[in-house]
């Protein structure tokens, strides 16, 4: 499929990229998905996925658009992780300014973790969930699926 025909922005620079005006180290490409390295790589092996279709965040992005980017997660991921031979790995994906999203089309990044604790460094600080707000919340989330 022309990668012209897929929904684009064209001051994204992600699209700039899909579209070959800018380039990348790309890692896999296929109808619908591209992974290239990360230019500002968090850990080695740092690479993102994303889909063709430009949306600026996950809620906004066509299902088929992100059943496509799960579908070839797996084997990006295992390719990563065997190419590194990092021990671990996250999958991130951020939407919004406050979340710390750069750029505005939807990317999942996988990023390597090391033994040394280099690269990535988040806190988990889990909070509490009361029964009542469990409650409210579930059905409110509910409501709008
Ligand atoms: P965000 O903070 O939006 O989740 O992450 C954006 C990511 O895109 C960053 O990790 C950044 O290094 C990467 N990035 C930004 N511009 C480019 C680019 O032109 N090429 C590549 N390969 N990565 C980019
Ligand atoms: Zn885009």
């Amino acid at each position: 499929m022309n990668t012209n025909q897929h929904h684009a922005d064209p001051d994204c620079i992600f699209c700039k990229i899909i579209a070959g005006q800018i380039p990348c180290h790309k890692i896999h490409e296929d109808d619908h998905t591209l992974a290239f390295l990360d230019i500002g790589p968090i850990s080695r092996g740092h690479i993102l996925i994303i889909p063709k279709h430009h949306a600026a965040t996950l809620a906004e992005l066509p299902a088929e658009a992100a059943a496509a980017c799960g579908a070839v997660m797996p084997k990006l991921a295992a390719a990563v992780q065997q190419a590194t031979e990092c021990p671990a790995s996250n999958v991130l994906q951020n939407n919004g300014q406050l979340s710390g999203q750069a750029v505005f089309h939807v990317h999942f990044h996988i990023i390597p973790r090391y033994e040394n604790g280099s690269g990535l460094n988040f806190q988990w600080p889990a909070g509490s969930l009361s029964d009542n707000d469990a409650a409210e919340l579930k059905q409110t989330i509910i409501s709008y699926l």
